[in-house]
């Protein structure tokens, strides 16, 4: 690809970095869990959920270190405000993501301006010697 493409490539890619960052100036506290409705089936053959609408509860899933994660149900009276932190913590982890990809996809361009913009030695007029000649030297 020749180079005017991808400096263009590059300078639109760069343009997108300014946006990514929105979520990382918020003031919103985060909570760093998932809040999500769990529906389920109780499997009591009496119970209206057998053949109907299965039963619902608001449920929280919190990271406690890097992979483990405890499920608990959410408290009602503050399921506004947990609301609110999760999405933020949400939002913040995906900002990291994105950050990720946009920074992977950087160094792709970057390696390919390199190679693009890289002129080789008989581009250069010089002759390469082989081994015995540069011990001659
Ligand atoms: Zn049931």
């Amino acid at each position: 690809m020749d180079t005017s493409k991808l400096r263009l490539q590059l300078r639109q890619h760069i343009n997108c970095l300014s946006g990514l960052f929105k979520p990382a100036f918020g003031r919103e506290r985060i909570f760093p869990a998932a809040l999500y409705v769990h529906r389920f089936r109780c499997g009591k053959p009496t119970c209206h959920c057998a053949g109907g609408e299965p039963h619902s509860r608001l449920v929280l899933s919190i990271w406690r270190n890097t992979n483990k994660k405890t499920v608990c149900s959410a408290p009602s009276a503050h399921q506004e405000v947990l609301r609110r932190h999760t999405e933020a913590y949400r939002q913040l982890r995906q900002t990291r993501a994105k950050f990720r990809l946009w920074s992977k996809r950087t160094l792709q361009l970057l390696d390919k301006l390199e190679q693009a913009r890289t002129v080789s030695l008989s581009d250069l007029g010089v002759k390469e010697q082989n081994p015995s000649e540069k011990e001659q030297l």
